[in-house]
């Protein structure tokens, strides 16, 4: 089966053709580490997991790199203001490094309850300085560099095919107001290191060629994808946000290094946006203050799996509206599933326990019709949300016998990663007592007779009982906090 994925560069969706025959090369950006993550960034992470585990089962060897930025991303993107990572240090009088450390770790952390694949190392910005060094030695060899007073910048004009990615038009480009200049030469130029500065001390820096100092956030980037993917490979990805500068730039400086085309495929994930509005204000960001994270929802009771159902639910070029009612949504849609699951798994023999690992890995082109189908929505540039309506009508089909049902459901999860076997809080919710029960049932009879009142005081009691109720189309569902 063809792979299409919808390419940044041509804005088309394209076969996707490997370099090396039956492998393929992925570059994830990774978050920079000087604070927890929100979901509008782990969301950003959900879609290569499911190109990983499409490319795998379609017998591809995939190598999948994600970075930690530790060192050089700067509170400005235009190489002014502080770095991330040393301003943290400042204002929690703490070690730069430590910091680092600890919000690797959440991050990490985040990824694992989100069932993504983590790859077995993540490079670290820090650890790969030399690389960086070398690369902008190479830069300057060429005549691509010059200095200023606080450090070495890449020279846009001198690469003429400047802003291919972004479409940026090259009149204007280069004029800039004095302030946004600095001592650059032109407004697009940027750091690929800079001078750490005589009057404050830094905790992360290093020597080099041109003096102490630290690289660009750009050049991580490129140094760290070459490194271990090749001056030339498949897929590279982010969020929609890095498209105008540092994709732009990873790809000037490293086309510039190499004089080859760098990457093949940019595959970009649209925002988050907080709230029902198709308002790009409000996408979850840090300067928006409106940041959410996944341990917040974890401490309101919810599973962080429901969370990826969400992100599934949704086309990862599409904004995701994030909102209480579309997580229980989610939520609900996630334990009816496994609810199906179980309920053709009584069915069929030994079905209730969870596949094991290596049963989950899927490794077999599917033979079925449906698994071929729900395969086909995700080699149509990864539809999850049809791959997610593929395995419901599969599901809630009468005439489909019980073991296609079930292998079906084996074989989504190994693309879908939801643990749809995992009935275990199916199990808890059964285990709510019976007077609690009951009043739930009584909440449910007033509020399908309309008597919103009642069915208010009805909630309420529930809550008050630690139990909070979803309402769905043909029921609801009751939950316990934890
Ligand atoms: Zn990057």
């Amino acid at each position: 089966m063809e792979l299409t994925l919808f390419n940044t560069l041509s804005r088309k969706k394209e076969v996707f053709q490997p370099i090396k025959s039956g492998e393929a090369g992925i570059y994830t950006c990774g978050p920079t580490v000087y604070a927890h993550a929100h979901i509008g960034n782990l969301r950003s992470y959900v879609f290569p997991d499911v190109l990983k585990k499409t490319l795998r089962l379609l017998g591809y060897q995939v190598l999948h790199v994600i970075n930690i930025t530790d060192v050089g991303h700067l509170t400005s993107n235009a190489d002014e203001g502080e770095d991330k990572l040393e301003r943290a240090a400042r204002q929690q009088a703490r070690s730069a490094w430590d910091i680092a450390a600890e919000y690797t770790e959440h991050y990490l952390r985040d990824l694992r309850r989100l069932n993504i694949d983590v790859p077995p190392d993540l490079p670290r910005a820090t650890g790969h300085i030399p690389e960086q060094i070398a690369m902008i030695e190479k830069l300057a060899a060429g005549g691509y560099t010059y200095d200023t007073e606080d450090g070495i910048y890449f020279d846009s004009a001198r690469f003429p095919d400047y802003g291919r990615l972004a479409r940026l038009k090259a009149e204007g480009l280069q004029e800039g107001s004095r302030v946004e200049m600095g001592g650059k030469r032109n407004k697009t130029d940027f750091a690929l290191w800079k001078f750490s500065s005589a009057d404050a001390q830094r905790q992360m820096e290093w020597e080099s060629p041109w003096g102490k100092g630290f690289p660009g956030w750009h050049i991580e980037c490129s140094a760290m994808s070459m490194k271990y993917l090749g001056e030339r490979f498949d897929i590279h990805t982010g969020g929609t946000d890095h498209i105008p500068v540092h994709h732009t730039n990873e790809i000037a400086q490293s086309e510039a290094a190499t004089g080859k085309p760098f990457v093949n495929y940019w595959l970009h994930g649209e925002y988050l946006i907080v709230g029902e509005d198709k308002d790009r204000d409000k996408r979850m960001g840090k300067s928006e203050g409106n940041l959410l994270r996944l341990q917040q929802l974890i401490d309101e009771g919810y599973e962080p799996l429901a969370f990826r159902y969400l992100a599934l639910n949704a086309h990862y070029r599409n904004y995701l509206n994030f909102t209480d009612q579309a997580l229980k949504a989610a939520d609900a849609a996630l334990m009816g599933l496994r609810r199906l699951i179980r309920g053709v798994g009584g069915e069929a023999a030994g079905a209730a326990e969870a596949p094991s690992e290596e049963a989950q890995a899927p490794v077999e082109t599917p033979k079925d019709g449906r698994e071929a189908a729900l395969l086909a929505d995700l080699c149509d540039d990864l539809n999850t949300p049809r791959a997610l309506a593929t395995l419901w009508t599969a599901l809630r089909d009468e005439r489909l016998p019980a073991g296609k049902k079930l292998a079906l459901a084996g074989f989504a999860e190994g693309l879908l990663s939801l643990n749809l076997f995992d009935f275990s809080r199916l199990e808890a919710q059964e285990a709510v007592p019976d007077v609690i029960r009951e009043i739930a049932e009584q909440r449910w009879a007033a509020r399908q007779a309309k008597d919103y009142a009642e069915s208010d005081r009805l909630r309420n009691l529930l809550a008050k009982e630690g139990f909070s109720v979803q309402d769905g189309k043909e029921g609801y569902q009751l939950l316990k906090f934890s």
